[in-house]
């Protein structure tokens, strides 16, 4: 009889990539919620990002497919759309890897829908140069949940990660 360890169930999810975003796994993006392991039977909580996002279905997909190369006999795999998902839950590691791979790690959310402005003027630093001299090019980048952002100090065009 296989005997997962929750451990062993965590390290699996970490190998699992974003379809999005293939340099931080469904774990570093704070989307698993929840494990629970019964002897080969492996439950998973997951939240979804952006509602609608079209990778959903294949994240959860992946996340099947790797518990079950890990041996896990049944996934139970349990979509919870409350509270959503934030990117405050993406760890400072992922968003280092995020940085290495030439996206702008979303900053904090706005404290309030009371200080929009505060929001707005927040400087995005290129995650190419450095610089704080980027400006906004489009409120979509590559995807929805992504704003397009150029350098002024290297010129380079960039994603930006939308905090939610
Ligand atoms: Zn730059």
């Amino acid at each position: 009889m296989t005997m997962l360890t929750e451990a062993q169930v965590w390290k699996a999810l970490e190998a699992v990539p974003d379809p999005e975003i293939p340099v931080i796994s469904v774990a570093e993006l704070g989307i698993v919620r929840e494990v629970q392991v019964q002897g080969g039977a492996v439950r998973v909580v997951v939240t979804p990002t952006y509602s609608g996002c079209p990778a959903t279905e294949v994240i959860g997909e992946d996340i099947r497919a790797a518990l079950v190369r890990a041996g896990a006999t049944t996934v139970d795999l349990e979509w919870r759309l409350a509270p959503p998902w934030t990117t405050d839950w993406i760890g400072e590691a992922a968003s280092e890897k995020l940085r290495a791979y030439g996206i702008a790690p979303p900053g904090e959310r706005a404290a309030s829908a009371t200080q929009p402005l505060r929001f707005v003027s927040r400087r995005i630093a290129c995650p190419k140069c450095g610089s704080n001299e980027t400006e906004r090019v489009s409120e979509f980048g590559s995807t929805a949940c992504k704003a397009l952002y150029r350098c002024r100090a290297c010129l380079e065009p960039f994603d930006y990660f939308k905090p939610i």
